[in-house]
C-alpha cells in the first residue's frame, strides 16, 4: 500500500444551481481515494453507521481501494448538507450530523502502520491525531481541515499542526485560522503554527504553495462545466499526494508537478455530482487535460 487516507465516509445531500441530490455516497476520505487510485494502492480509513448501503461499498472496492480499515458502527453514517449558489465557488454548509463519527476511533493494521504516505482528510482533528503515534515510518503526513473543525476543535487542530508537513486550507480556511486577510501572509502565519509547507486552494482562482524554500503558484483549469464542487478540495489532494506517493521523492520538481495533477483532478470532479466524475476517470483522461493545461500556462 502506498497512501494511508484517514477521513469520512458520508452520505452528502447536495444543492446547486443545476440540481439537487440526496444521500449522495461522499465524504472526504472518499473524494480523496477517487483520484489518488489512479496513481496508486489507496487504504482508507473510516466509519460508517448501520444505514449505509452495501452498493457504496461493493463500489468503492471494485474501484480498487482497499476497505480493510472501513469500519461499520452501530449508530448512523456521517451526513453532511451543504448548498453552492451563483459562481459555486463556496460551499454554505446546512447541516452536519456527526452520526458514528463522534465515538470513532481509527484502528490501523500492522500492514497499514508502514505506510509511507498519510493524507489526513477532513475530519475531526483528534482523530486525525489519534493514528499519529502508530505510525511506524511516514515519509509525507498532508492535513486538511474544515471550517466546521477550525470553529469547535481549533486548540486540537493546532496541535496535530505541529506533527504535519504540508497543511492543505481553502482561501476561506487559511484566513479564518489565522485572522489574515492576505493569503501569502496567512500563508506566512500557518507555517509559523508549524507545517513547513502550506498549500492554499482558492477555488477557480487556482492554489498556491508556500515553503520557506520556495513559493509557487497555478490557476485553475478554465472550466465552464461547474456542476457540483463537493469533493474538490479532496480530489485535488488526492492527485497531488498520489502523484507524489508514485515520483518516491519530494522535491520542488515533483511538488509542481504533483500540483498541476491535483488541479487537473479536481477540475474533473466539478463535472458532475458527486464522484460521478472521479469515478469514469482514467490515468489517460488527467494525462491528455494535462497536456493542454501546460499549453495555456506556459508562454
Ligand atoms: P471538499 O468539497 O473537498 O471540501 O469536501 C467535501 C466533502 O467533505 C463532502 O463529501 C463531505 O461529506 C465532507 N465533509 C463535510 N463536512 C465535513 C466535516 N465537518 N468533517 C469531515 N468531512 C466533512
Amino acid at each position: 500500500m502506498s497512501i494511508l487516507v484517514l477521513g469520512t465516509v458520508a452520505l452528502d445531500n447536495v444543492r446547486t444551481p443545476y440540481g439537487e441530490r440526496n444521500k449522495l455516497l461522499g465524504g472526504s476520505a472518499a473524494h480523496f481515494s477517487m483520484s489518488s487510485r489512479l496513481f496508486t494502492k489507496v487504504s482508507l480509513v473510516a466509519t460508517v453507521g448501520e444505514d449505509f448501503p452495501q452498493r457504496h461499498i461493493d463500489f468503492l472496492q471494485q474501484k480498487g481501494i482497499s476497505l480493510a480499515s472501513l469500519i461499520r458502527a452501530q449508530g448512523k453514517t456521517f451526513q453532511w448538507s451543504g448548498e453552492y449558489k451563483g459562481d459555486l465557488n463556496t460551499a454554505v454548509t446546512l447541516n452536519t450530523e456527526l452520526g458514528v463519527l463522534a465515538s470513532f476511533k481509527p484502528k490501523l493494521s500492522e500492514e497499514q502502520k508502514k505506510i509511507k504516505y498519510i493524507f489526513l482528510a477532513n475530519v475531526d482533528p483528534d482523530i486525525q491525531g489519534h493514528i499519529l503515534p502508530h505510525l511506524s515510518s511516514p515519509k509525507l503526513i498532508v492535513l486538511d481541515s474544515m471550517n466546521y473543525w477550525i470553529n469547535t476543535k481549533r486548540k486540537s487542530l493546532l496541535k496535530v499542526l505541529k506533527k504535519v508537513d504540508i497543511y492543505v486550507a481553502n482561501d476561506q480556511e487559511a484566513r479564518s485560522l489565522t485572522q489574515e486577510d492576505n493569503l501569502i501572509r496567512a500563508a506566512k502565519r500557518l507555517r509559523s503554527f508549524g507545517p513547513p509547507m502550506i498549500l492554499i486552494k482558492k477555488g477557480e482562482h487556482g492554489v498556491l504553495f508556500y515553503s520557506d524554500k520556495f513559493i509557487f503558484s497555478l490557476p485553475a483549469y478554465p472550466e465552464d462545466k461547474v456542476v457540483d464542487p463537493t469533493g474538490a478540495g479532496d480530489t485535488f489532494a488526492g492527485g497531488f499526494m498520489g502523484y507524489l506517493a508514485k515520483a518516491k521523492t519530494v522535491n520542488a520538481q515533483n511538488i509542481k508537478k504533483a500540483l498541476a495533477y491535483g488541479t487537473i483532478a479536481a477540475s474533473f470532479n466539478i463535472e458532475g455530482f458527486g464522484l460521478e466524475r472521479t469515478a469514469k476517470l482514467s490515468m489517460k483522461d488527467l494525462d491528455n487535460r494535462l497536456a493542454e493545461f501546460r499549453r495555456q500556462v506556459l508562454f
